[in-house]
């Protein structure tokens, strides 16, 4: 018979794993908060329910699941032919798949308005929902919101007719799932440069047929997939591309013109399947008009993509603070806790910090999209949204695979191994959250022409001086020296000083722009807070590590005790 756990160390870590807290959503009390202050009225108590029970289903529900579908690496496998030959183009998942979908698709992140409220009830949700990395079910989700708005706001009407009903449906089992596949093997970044063609079918009016390769399509396994494809004879470039609704099958059983090469062995989002697909003939019909295209994956498919991308990278770092401050309330070496040594103290804190950071910039953007949906965003906000929507998508991906790092440190070497905590899967799933929907390089560049066209630095800071009135009263000073930061750097955004940036500066500087209005919304929502609450001391330590060059030096010490209370 097996013994108890006797040794101290067992005994204190069994605890830790006891201990686990399923309340994700009241543990970051900065969510609420945030929440209610892009709302601009108290959390609703609707909400509070709502939150609360789907912290817990993925907790409880969710996170075992996508655990499972990992650690037995059972992962997604292509099954091209049935049973007698014919080719189905089939994408089989461990069963523990389709648990994490019900669960996922039954809390409403596909039905929600297209609102202020509705854009941030999805964001509270998918913060928590991305608590437990992609997890197979997260690329899904966006992709198919991201899908269901270019339906809505830009098809024909009959196309939107058709499917979107399917693309909203909360019961998994019944829902379609969308995919968006841009990406081509000579270059994702340069979708101008996109081969796969488009030409129009002689029998059915309205529709084309589409034919080419598409190098990395998410979602193999969706209904219907949006893809960008050239008409014949359209010009090169980005210009020429429309962006087509394929399909899988227009019979329910027989692939409508594709086949997939592969699925791709992945360093990270290991439970999603992600392929290689040939077009040949598919029949596809045009969302928005044919030579928009570009612009309806832009705005519709990548704005989405990026948004929820940096949601998502809030909700890792969020987990790893969890994980990470939990075990440093348990684990002792020396004598002490370790949430006792400076350094293990230190590291926490700005765990937090950044964690905070996130949560308040990206409800910042959230409310953004909110206003742009609704019609009621000023020309300052649809500036703001056009600047954080590519910085937030790089430095929260950046910030997140730095977090998760640090919280593995915090964890020693458990923090390496694969079933002692979700760190390790979290890493992988970080890295790939900073490579798609656009890698850092090439959205600096996009934010470094938009603002040598002029269109960002006015408005920016308009909304950010904002923002910035919203401080409290004991923050004042700290509210003058951020101003004082995004001034400086957002002058260096300016047309014709812009130009003049290299690649690696323009990165620099709209980290910096970044790290100004993360400071700005972390000020706009610490309430009434004097100085050294937790809310202002987060925003002060986030202060002092980004912009604090030439300003006083902080007490460091001071700063991490008030930021972390007592661990545990
Ligand atoms: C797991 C996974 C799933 C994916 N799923 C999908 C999907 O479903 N649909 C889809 O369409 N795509 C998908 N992608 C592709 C993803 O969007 C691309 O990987 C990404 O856009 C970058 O393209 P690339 O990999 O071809 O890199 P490249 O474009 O070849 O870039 C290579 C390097 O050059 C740099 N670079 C390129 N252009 C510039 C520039 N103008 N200025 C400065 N630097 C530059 C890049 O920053 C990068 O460092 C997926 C990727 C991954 C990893």
């Amino acid at each position: 018979m097996e013994s108890a756990p006797t040794n101290p160390g067992r005994l204190d870590l069994a605890r830790w794993l006891d201990e686990a807290t399923v309340g994700w959503s009241r543990a970051h009390p900065s969510l609420a908060r945030h929440l209610e202050t892009r709302l601009g009225e108290p959390l609703p108590a609707s909400w509070v329910g709502e939150l609360d029970g789907f912290a817990t289903t993925v907790a409880t529900v969710i996170d075992p699941a996508v655990a499972r579908c990992e650690s037995h690496r059972e992962l997604p496998r292509h099954v091209p032919y049935d049973g007698v030959g014919r080719r189905i183009e089939h994408v089989e998942f461990h069963p523990a798949h389709a648990e994490a979908a019900s669960a996922a698709w039954a809390a409403g992140l596909l039905d929600t308005d297209l609102s202020l409220e509705g854009d941030l009830r999805l964001a509270g949700l998918f913060f928590l929902l991305a608590h437990v990395g992609e997890g197979g079910v997260a690329c899904p989700i966006v992709c198919t919101i991201g899908l269901r708005r270019a339906l809505e706001r830009r098809a024909d009407p009959a196309l939107a007719e058709r499917y979107v009903a399917s693309l909203r449906e909360v019961d998994s089992a019944r829902a379609a799932r969308g995919a968006q596949f841009l990406t081509e093997v000579q270059g994702g970044s340069d979708v101008g440069a996109n081969v796969v063609v488009a030409v129009p079918d002689p029998e059915v009016p309205g529709a084309w047929r589409v034919s080419g390769e598409k190098w990395f399509c998410s979602v193999a396994d969706a209904d219907l997939f949006a893809l960008t494809a050239r008409p014949d004879g359209a010009p090169a470039g980005t210009r020429g591309l429309g962006c087509f609704l394929v399909p899988r099958t227009l019979d329910g059983v027989t692939p409508n013109g594709f086949t997939i090469r592969r699925l791709k062995d992945k360093l990270g989002t290991r439970a999603l399947a992600s392929a290689e697909i040939d077009f040949d003939d598919a029949l596809a019909f045009p969302i928005g008009e044919v030579d928009d295209g570009f612009a309806v994956a832009v705005e519709e498919l990548l704005n989405v993509s990026r948004w929820l991308n940096a949601l998502g990278a809030a909700g890792i770092m969020g987990r790893a603070w969890l994980v990470a401050s939990s075990f440093a309330a348990r684990r002792r070496a020396f004598g002490r806790s370790i949430g006792a040594f400076d350094g293990v103290a230190e590291q926490l804190a700005l765990l937090r910090v950044h964690t905070d950071a996130a949560i308040a910039s990206t409800m910042a953007l959230s409310a953004l999209v909110g206003r742009l949906d609704e019609g009621t965003a000023s020309d300052d906000e649809a500036c703001a949204h056009r600047f954080l929507v590519n910085a937030l998508k790089v430095v929260t991906s950046l910030d997140a695979t730095a977090c998760v790092h640090d919280a593995i440190e915090v964890l020693g070497g458990n923090g390496t191994i694969e079933d002692f905590s979700v760190l390790p899967r979290l890493y992988r799933d970080a890295v790939v959250f900073e490579s798609w929907e656009g890698t850092h390089h090439v959205l600096c560049a996009q934010i470094q022409r938009d603002a040598a066209r002029g269109l960002l630095t006015e408005g920016l800071e308009r909304w950010l001086e904002r923002e910035l009135e919203g401080a409290p009263d004991g923050a004042r000073p700290l509210a003058v020296r951020v101003h004082e930061a995004a001034h400086e750097s957002i002058a260096r955004l300016a047309p014709g000083r812009v130009e003049m940036l290299s690649g690696s500066a323009a990165r620099r500087v709209v980290t910096r722009v970044t790290r100004c209005v993360q400071a700005a919304t972390m000020l706009r929502a610490a309430g009434d807070d004097t100085a050294g609450a937790p809310a202002t001391a987060s925003a002060e330590l986030f202060v002092a590590r980004h912009l604090a060059d030439g300003g006083p030096s902080p007490d460091w010490r001071a700063l991490v005790a008030a930021v972390l209370g007592p661990l545990g």
